[in-house]
């Protein structure tokens, strides 16, 4: 079982960029034109992107699903965190703050090379990273899960 964020991706009412407004009052990551016009219904964004991931460690013990199809803007930009968070708890670094940033520094995007889109990811990813004890599964946890699901 994997969680797949229901959001259709916004697009900014002055340069059509997309993204998802996770939070009220958050900048168009390319223009940084504050929209006033966004629906509440994003701003739950980072609580499922934690949500699945603690999910995926759950059922398989990692934070990358065993299968995962990517279909919309939200599958992708899940995929990314899924992904930067397996390399963070196989690296387990001591400061994840700066393990984040460097990760960045040379993150290029699939099929893209939108470059408002590195920081727009890199800000997602330090707010997830801020509550880390959330995405931490317990082996008593995994064990529980498994049993229910
Ligand atoms: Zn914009």
């Amino acid at each position: 079982m994997t969680y797949h964020i229901k959001l259709e991706e916004y697009a900014c009412p002055d340069c059509k960029a997309e993204y998802i407004p996770y939070e009220e009052g958050l900048p168009c990551p390319s223009c940084k034109t504050i929209p006033t016009d966004v629906s509440e219904k994003y701003f739950g964004f980072i609580n499922e992107l934690i949500a699945s991931l603690r999910i995926n460690k759950i059922n398989s013990g990692r934070y990358i699903p065993d299968a995962w199809l990517t279909a919309s803007f939200a599958d992708n930009l899940q995929s990314v965190f899924f992904r930067l968070f397996q390399f963070w708890s196989i690296k387990k670094p001591k400061d994840g703050e700066a393990f984040i940033n460097e990760y960045f520094k040379n993150f290029t995007i699939e099929d893209t090379e939108v470059e408002y889109m590195r920081d727009y990811l890199h800000t997602i990813a330090l707010k997830v990273h801020s509550r880390k004890e959330e995405i931490r599964v317990s082996w008593w946890t995994r064990r529980i899960g498994r049993f229910l699901s």
